[in-house]
């Protein structure tokens, strides 16, 4: 007997069509920048995690929502989004290792050593963690942030008469500082694989800010090396970067920012501009093929593996399974978690 063959990819784009189709405006499908193309053809509603965290919020109307990205990312959705309203992730196994590298034990052990220095702390975490991790902020006045409003994020804190302490991505709280005129020795990085967490900078009693020591993979390898690279081979290029990149690599950088930043900047400068550009890799990709009258370069091929995790077959997965009315991969988040994650997230979305 002959075995069926697999589906191709056009099959498989035109199966999901239709299965979107079929669902109407009971499914919305939402989707981070990093995702391959095939995916955010399918999708209504592309953006980095600030826009995805509003459009998720905003959509009262759609029974179903698909977040096609990393688990975190899915899970805010599912604590954002009313009750009522069922989130799947395509692959519960696309989980983004820099949300890893924080732990609520350590976390709670850091706060406990932090509190001693006396000072007014609020904790502000990056959307990149876990639930856990944003209901502990919720809980001690804390907020979520993202790269998109980081800085504001940190001033709304400061505004506070208290300091931050930020985690899981130590790159993007050392940016962010630095814009903010904060220098590297007013800053204390809590290490949580050192038995006394310090690690260096300033001491705690003295601290502007406490950093955690984590990093994003996708960006890290991202080296002045390839900038200054970049530069001898293209005179007179601008180099823009993300800033979970490291601090030596934004330095010697032009502009640092978000996906939406770096989009919007290079979207809105003068045809015939060039731009190497540091971040993730079907990003940049597209970026280019967005803006043909302009020369774009990627300052590294560095792609994230685990949103790659997504696929135009798994995502076909789920949208025909629920055309069908059955439910595959619903996301769930701890009941425990969901009071004060929604009530970090709600107070970063208050912030203008
Ligand atoms: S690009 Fe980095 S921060 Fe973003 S999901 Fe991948 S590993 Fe995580």
């Amino acid at each position: 007997m002959m075995s069926r063959s697999q589906p191709t990819k056009t099959e498989i784009l035109e199966r999901i069509e239709v299965a979107r189709k079929k669902l109407g405006s009971d499914l919305i499908v939402l989707a981070h920048f990093y995702q391959m193309d095939d995916i955010i053809q399918s999708a209504d509603f592309i953006g980095d995690s600030l826009q995805l965290a509003r459009a998720a919020s905003k959509q009262k109307d759609a029974h179903y929502i698909v977040f096609c990205s990393v688990s975190f990312m899915a899970e805010m959705a599912r604590i954002i989004c009313s009750p009522e309203q069922i989130v799947f992730h395509p692959e519960t196994k696309a989980r983004c290792p820099l949300a890893e590298m924080a732990n609520i034990d350590d976390v709670e052990k850091a706060w406990v050593a932090l509190e001693k220095t006396g000072k007014r702390i609020i904790p502000v975490v990056y959307v990149n963690s876990n639930a856990d991790l944003k209901a502990f902020c919720g809980k001690n006045e804390g907020l979520v942030c993202t790269s998109a409003n980081a800085k504001k994020v940190m001033e709304h804190v400061f505004s506070r008469n208290a300091v931050p302490f930020f985690f899981p991505d130590e790159n993007l709280g050392r940016n962010t500082a630095h814009t903010m005129g904060i220098s590297d020795e007013e800053m204390f990085l809590w290490d949580p694989y050192e038995t006394d967490g310090s690690r260096n900078g300033a001491s705690m009693n003295n601290a502007m800010m406490f950093l955690w020591r984590g990093f994003c993979i996708v960006h890290t390898v991202i080296l002045p090396s390839h900038v200054e690279a970049i530069r001898r081979q293209y005179k007179g290029i601008k180099v823009i970067v993300h800033p979970e990149c490291t601090p030596d690599t934004v330095n010697v950088s032009d502009l640092a920012g978000s996906t939406s930043f770096i989009k919007n900047t290079v979207e809105k400068s003068a045809p015939g501009s060039s731009w190497a550009i540091g971040t993730e890799i079907n990003f940049v990709n597209r970026i280019r093929k967005e803006n043909p009258d302009k020369l774009i370069i990627p300052l590294l091929g560095s792609g994230c593996r685990e949103m790659a995790k997504i696929t135009p077959e798994k995502l076909l997965r789920v949208l025909e399974y629920l055309a069908e009315g059955r439910a595959v991969n619903p996301v769930l988040v701890d009941g425990t978690y969901t009071e004060h994650a929604r009530l970090a997230l709600k107070r970063m979305l208050e912030i203008k």
